[in-house]
């Protein structure tokens, strides 16, 4: 078993658009658990979703639009159970073709807009993908309702909270500040 990146997961994210004719064309990726094996993120243990990209191909740029839709696997905060987050949403990407080196990048000051050189024929979308995925992964992620958690878990979890002291964390500067009288 190898745990190197396949060539061939990663070639999957491969748009090769030179040698598409201009125009609007369609290709679909689907974002599996393995996908998250080879990218990782803390929170999430996999993923089911399909990703439809339309490429407007044009002659100095190339309009990207991913229009997600699926679900994220991670642990619920609350009871550790395995849970979904609904993925739903579109992203926009412009790779622009400009006279630079074939192995030069150029800075943009837009997050949707790459420079890529006009001798590039393909740009590989993977990093991007993920990216989109991990900008929407909520702080606290907890089932959407308390009924829907491993009872079980919950109750184990209450009895060790209500038996833990309540400790109050005092920041200094603050409890300071209560001693000062004002005068006005
Ligand atoms: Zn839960």
């Amino acid at each position: 078993m190898t745990i190197m990146k396949g060539k061939k997961e990663t070639e999957k994210f491969e748009i090769c658009f030179g040698s598409m004719a201009q125009g609007v064309h369609h290709w679909q990726i689907k974002i599996d658990n393995t996908f998250f094996e080879n990218n990782v993120n803390e929170d999430i243990t996999g993923a089911d979703i399909d990703v439809q990209v339309s490429i407007t191909k044009e002659e100095t740029m190339i309009v990207l639009v991913f229009d997600f839709e699926g679900e994220l696997f991670c642990d619920c905060d609350r009871c550790l159970e395995k849970m979904s987050l609904k993925v739903s949403k579109s992203e926009k990407l412009i790779l622009k073709l400009v006279a630079i080196p074939e192995n030069s990048v150029l800075d943009s000051d837009d997050d949707d807009i790459i420079f890529l050189s006009d001798k590039v024929t393909s740009y590989n979308v993977e990093q991007v993908i993920f990216e989109y995925l991990c900008l929407d992964i909520p702080m606290r992620k907890v089932h959407e309702d308390e009924t829907l958690c491993n009872a079980q878990t919950l109750e184990i979890l209450k009895k060790y909270s209500s038996q833990q002291p309540h400790t109050e964390v005092v920041d200094e500067r603050w409890e300071g500040l209560k001693n000062i009288k004002l005068n006005n």
